[in-house]
């Protein structure tokens, strides 16, 4: 492989589904990049001291200051035990985003972490000018236009299969030959459900995916269809099309990861086994193509791709974040707030599956919902978030859902 000698790699979100799919990754290509940091929430001290011994960063940030100590001090003694050397680590959100920024242009900083926190440290990493894969995608979704406008052309490869599918499609199309984007779903655990039978849904049956094993907020998402309502939003920012040029389509066997149809009638996909490391290892090693880095599909065996429509009666998640994409104003931040807060609230046994997205149109639909303009910044942002999470957890508690 060229042209990554030195890299380095800053991680954030490191115990993560992702960030320990992408440590395999560079485990197995250590030509990739270097692991100069890494950052965590803290909840899984273990895994990342393990982490630490077997990739030797520089730094390691937690985020969450009350799981400090106990990262720091496991971190110790295995680096102790083992006689390696106890990277510097520093604590708090703001030393996330100052570990995002820290790299240059010719390194690379994978953001997965959970949740619209990446924000922050997504636009650290791009004033750096490192490349940013992305797999947070909140960050894109949430301030957009402020992403988009922080990046450099190309600077931001998207670590999602369907994005990821679709940048691979794209490659030699120009922008004015494209005629839509079709973002494939798998349509989750509950496909072919009435609304009906979706009211009793617990936590667990949500969690039991069919196709892809993820973190628990991306799981659920995947069940109430708002990951797929906010991988139209991503579609849009990071290929700069609207909302109306973006399709969805159920494909329950999760092959081909996503299309992009040409003005000339002609579909290209991408299609490969479900495994994320295919996205992540393109998103590292881009332009470079990882020798064996997933299984390819075999065709020497007989199987059947299928495709159908999204049931948008039963699962009303993609309208509502298309409504609130097209409004702007920093809608779609209510929207994913909202979301975070109704999935903790699912898990907590406060809000029923259903109610999730119940919730998120009454916030949206609440009569002095904030605006953010653009000129207001991501201070703008971060205000109207917290004004929907308020919100959220005042509807919650108020049983009014
Ligand atoms: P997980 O919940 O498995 O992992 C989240 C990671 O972020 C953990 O390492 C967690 O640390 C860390 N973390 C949480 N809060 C912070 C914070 N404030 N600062 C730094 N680190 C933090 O999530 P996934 O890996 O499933 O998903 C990560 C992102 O990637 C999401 O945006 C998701 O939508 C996206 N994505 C995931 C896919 C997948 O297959 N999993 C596919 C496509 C996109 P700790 O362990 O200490 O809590
Ligand atoms: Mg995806």
């Amino acid at each position: 492989m060229t042209g990554t000698h030195g890299r380095r790699l800053v991680l954030l979100g490191a115990t993560g589904s992702i960030g320990t799919q992408a440590l395999d990754v560079l485990t197995r290509y250590p030509e990739v990049a270097r692991l100069h940091g890494l950052a965590v929430g803290g909840s899984r001290p273990e895994i990342v001291a393990d982490q630490v011994l077997a990739h030797r960063p520089e730094r390691v940030v937690v985020s969450d200051p009350d799981r400090a100590d106990a990262v720091e001090a496991t971190i110790a003694s295995a680096c102790r035990t083992a006689g390696a050397s106890i990277p510097r680590i520093e604590v708090g959100p703001e030393a996330v985003t100052d570990l995002a920024g820290a790299l240059g242009a010719q390194d690379v900083v994978l953001n997965a972490i959970t949740g619209s926190v990446g924000l922050l440290p997504t636009l650290a990493a791009l004033e750096s000018g490192a490349r940013l894969a992305l797999a947070n995608k909140e960050s894109l979704v949430v301030g957009g236009h402020l992403v988009t406008e922080a990046a450099a052309p190309g600077q931001v490869l998207p670590v999602d299969s369907e994005h990821t599918a679709i940048a691979q499609a794209l490659a030699g199309v120009r922008h004015d030959q494209i005629d839509h984007l079709v973002v494939t779903a798998s349509g989750g655990p509950f496909r072919g459900r009435s609304r009906d039978q979706l009211a009793q849904v617990t936590p667990e049956q949500a969690l039991a995916h069919p196709t892809w094993s993820m973190g628990r907020v991306i799981t659920t998402n995947s069940a109430t269809l708002v990951n797929k309502a906010l991988e139209v939003i991503e579609a849009c920012f990071q290929f700069d099309l609207p909302e109306d040029r973006v399709q969805v389509v159920v494909h329950p066997q999760s092959i081909v990861h996503s299309m992009v149809t040409l003005v000339d009638g002609s579909t290209i996909a991408q299609a490969s086994p479900p495994d994320m490391r295919h996205a992540i290892g393109w998103a590292l090693a881009h332009p470079e193509k990882l020798p064996g880095l997933a299984a390819a599909l075999d065709f020497t065996t007989a199987q059947s791709w299928t495709f159908e429509p999204v049931d948008e009666d039963t699962f009303d998640a993609i309208a509502l974040a298309r409504a609130a994409h097209r409004e702007g104003g920093g809608a779609m931040a209510v929207y994913n707030a909202t979301n975070e807060e109704a999935v903790d609230a699912f898990f907590a046994g406060d809000l029923t599956f259903l109610g999730i997205t119940a919730l998120i149109r009454a916030v949206l639909e609440h009569p002095e919902r904030p605006r953010a303009e653009r000129a207001d910044g991501v201070e703008g942002l971060l205000a109207v978030e917290a004004w929907a999470r308020r919100t959220a957890r005042t509807l919650i508690t108020s049983a009014e859902l």
